[in-house]
């Protein structure tokens, strides 16, 4: 079972690790697991991150991205130089500013997603992201660009505000007891897990999430609603991107 620091520590952007295995794929890249990683293996709409592997003695190998694996996280190798092989000792390194872009996208989304809760109650039923912008889907019968532009401003105030963004892992049964996070779909969990990680933009959002965040909404900056269409009678799209803050 892979190790992975990126759920306790987004801010982790490079561990030391062992080799477990190397299996070359049909493109002629290798599948690396190692013994621990920083690499977000994907999921919850936050694309896998990128990045390196290096040797002690200078050896570099590029990351495209990676997945899970049952309990491991397999790296996917590029093609090049000769593969990694098991035992070895590496330094698995993330592309930083990719993942960091990642982070306050996820972060400002779920900003975004309380606002729309707290002001309209209108619930999010899918998202998804690349660095600095993304898109979510919500329950809403009508949209229009006064109501987007209300939305964007108020999103900005909140990110503004400095609100604290905690992680946490609670026991199933504890989760499953939080109204906020019964309205987030938790009960579509899988039966068999036993925590539940949880994200929670102090005083404004709390879902159960596995993805990677900022420490503090301002590292977001600010966002734009950049376009918005509807999905559905009642299923309404709001895309969103960072701008310089
Ligand atoms: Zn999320």
């Amino acid at each position: 079972m892979s190790e992975n620091l990126c759920y306790s520590d987004a801010y982790a952007r490079s561990v030391e690790a062992s080799v477990v295995s190397v299996e070359p794929t049909d493109g002629g890249g290798w599948l690396v697991i190692l013994d621990r990683t920083v690499f977000y293996p994907g999921g919850g709409g936050q694309p896998s991150d990128q990045g390196v592997l290096r040797s002690t003695d200078g050896g570099v190998w590029t990351v495209r991205g990676a997945r899970k694996a049952g309990d491991d996280v397999v790296h996917d190798v590029a093609p090049g130089s000769d593969p990694p092989a098991a035992g070895d000792r590496l330094t698995a390194e993330l592309d930083w500013d990719r993942r960091y872009a990642l982070m306050r996208t996820h972060t400002a989304l779920h900003t975004l997603c309380g606002v729309v809760w707290r002001d309209y109650h209108a619930q999010v039923t899918g998202g998804n992201m690349e660095p600095e912008s993304g898109r979510m889907d919500f329950e809403f019968e009508s949209m229009s660009g006064d109501l987007v532009d209300a939305i964007e401003q108020r999103v900005n105030e909140e990110l503004g505000t400095g609100r604290e963004v905690r992680v946490r892992v609670l026991p199933r049964e504890e989760a499953f007891a939080i109204a906020d996070l019964i309205r987030t779909k938790i009960n579509l969990l899988p039966e068999g897990i036993t925590e539940v990680r949880t994200i929670e933009i102090v005083g404004l959002d709390l879902q159960a999430d596995g993805g990677t965040h900022v420490a503090n909404t301002r590292e977001v900056g600010r966002i734009r609603v950049t376009g918005y269409e509807s999905k559905g009678r009642i299923n309404k799209r709001i895309r969103i991107a960072l701008t310089a803050a």
